[in-house]
């Protein structure tokens, strides 16, 4: 492998949370909720770490959140300033070098190789970006420093909040600090692929790296090969520039100005389509859903949604996109558009997908592909996406920007 790499992965702590916090004096030293209204449908976002002191975590139904702590101060989050944070964190970050990849609102890995000469001692630049983060920010972020991008990321959680958490570099080195972590640390692993590995005896990843390579091939297929990488700490994965470059977008211009919902609506839905088709066919996911809009004074605005898994599904899409459309208080419109960004082709899912759910519906959605593209698109048209009663793709989970 490649040791002469140095990458950080930089995770901000508490994300939306600590915004508030930052923003609001009295939210300060207090459990803050960041979420759906508690009474309603909807998920924690991000819990402040005092609220975690309550049991409280992302991904939690808002209610549960809300009997845990019913003291605490619930937030509904303001997606358009964490973004906007968001892009002030990783220009600080370009400070440092150019190649900084985001991989989500609050999170972002950093290729710092040969950035000695400018910065000192990997320690020294790691410590100099966690005091901007404060300095500029007000904000605190952990870091992870590590010989490639897997380790990075599994370091950055070792030590939160505020941490700095430095991986070998050596070989040997490498194995012996991963050795007693979970095997749920590598990715690809989730609870499902867990128990699998369970069932082998193999609980961490010490265990994992006894296991000869055929026998991993032999129960795992392909994967058993990046299985046998991983838990050997080995990730040759360039860090990815170029966000820009990364999203597929698409918006529509209303002939005349439009404060017909209704119609937003069924704009929405087509450019969603479109959006998610295109996607398929170049076999690309994007965890982060954007809303474009244009006033009839031609000013521009958009606000965005980051989920926890990548997406190609247009009901997926969909769903978000409507979210943040109907979060749209103007009342009349000259233009709507909706993108996919933070595009990945990684399989990045469960090792074992449990996840029919999603599997079926991507099936389905790429034999509509399909179909559309044998008999023309007004063959499939009418809105049943919309509609859809289908009980797997009502489990499917789908959580709105859950940030840790
Ligand atoms: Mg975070």
């Amino acid at each position: 492998m490649s040791s002469k790499r140095v990458i950080f992965h930089v995770d901000m702590d508490a994300f939306y949370a600590a915004i508030e916090q930052r923003d609001n004096p009295s939210y300060r030293g207090k459990p803050v909720i960041v979420g759906a209204k508690p009474g309603k449908r909807g998920v924690v976002s991000t819990a402040s770490y005092e609220a975690r002191k309550f049991g409280i975590h992302s991904a939690m139904p808002i209610n549960e959140a809300y009997s845990r702590c019913p003291n605490g101060i619930f937030v509904q989050p303001q997606m358009g300033l964490y973004e906007k944070v968001s892009q002030q964190i990783f220009d600080l970050f370009r400070k440092f070098t150019p190649q900084v990849e985001p991989i989500s609102v609050d999170e972002a890995f950093l290729d710092m190789t040969g950035t000695e000469k400018l910065f000192g001692p990997i320690e020294k630049s790691s410590k100099m970006i966690s005091d901007a983060l404060k300095t500029e920010q007000n904000l605190t972020g952990s870091i992870g420093v590590a010989p490639n991008k897997f380790l990075a990321k599994i370091a950055s959680d070792c030590n939160k909040p505020d941490g700095i958490t430095m991986v070998p570099f050596e070989r040997e080195k490498i194995l012996e600090w991963m050795a007693p972590m979970g095997v749920n640390r590598i990715w690809g692993v989730g609870k499902k692929s867990a128990v699998v590995l369970q069932t082998l005896g193999i609980y961490t990843i010490g265990d994992l790296q006894r296991v000869p390579l055929d026998l991993l091939i032999r129960h795992f297929g392909k994967l058993g090969n990046s299985l046998f990488s991983l838990c050997r700490g080995i990730d040759e994965r360039p860090v990815a520039i170029g966000d820009a470059a990364k999203s597929i977008s698409r918006e529509i211009t209303f002939d005349r100005d439009s404060s017909d919902r209704q119609q937003w609506r069924q704009v929405v839905y087509e450019l969603t389509q479109d959006i998610a088709q295109r996607a398929r066919q170049n076999n690309i996911k994007g965890a982060t859903i954007v809303f474009t809009w244009r006033l009839p004074d031609f000013s521009r605005h958009s606000k965005r949604t980051t989920m926890t898994q990548p997406t190609n599904l247009a009901k997926v899409i969909f769903e978000q996109a409507l979210i943040l459309m109907e979060s749209v208080h103007d009342r009349s419109l000259r233009l709507i558009g909706v993108g996919i960004s933070g595009l990945t082709n990684e399989v990045q899912t469960d090792l074992f997908s449990g996840n029919d759910g999603q599997e079926r519906l991507e099936v389905s959605e790429i034999t509509a592909d399909t179909i559309r593209s044998r008999f023309g698109i007004e063959s499939l048209k009418k809105g049943r996406e919309i509609k859809s009663g289908d009980k797997h793709s009502l489990r499917m989970k789908c959580n709105r920007g859950t940030i840790e």
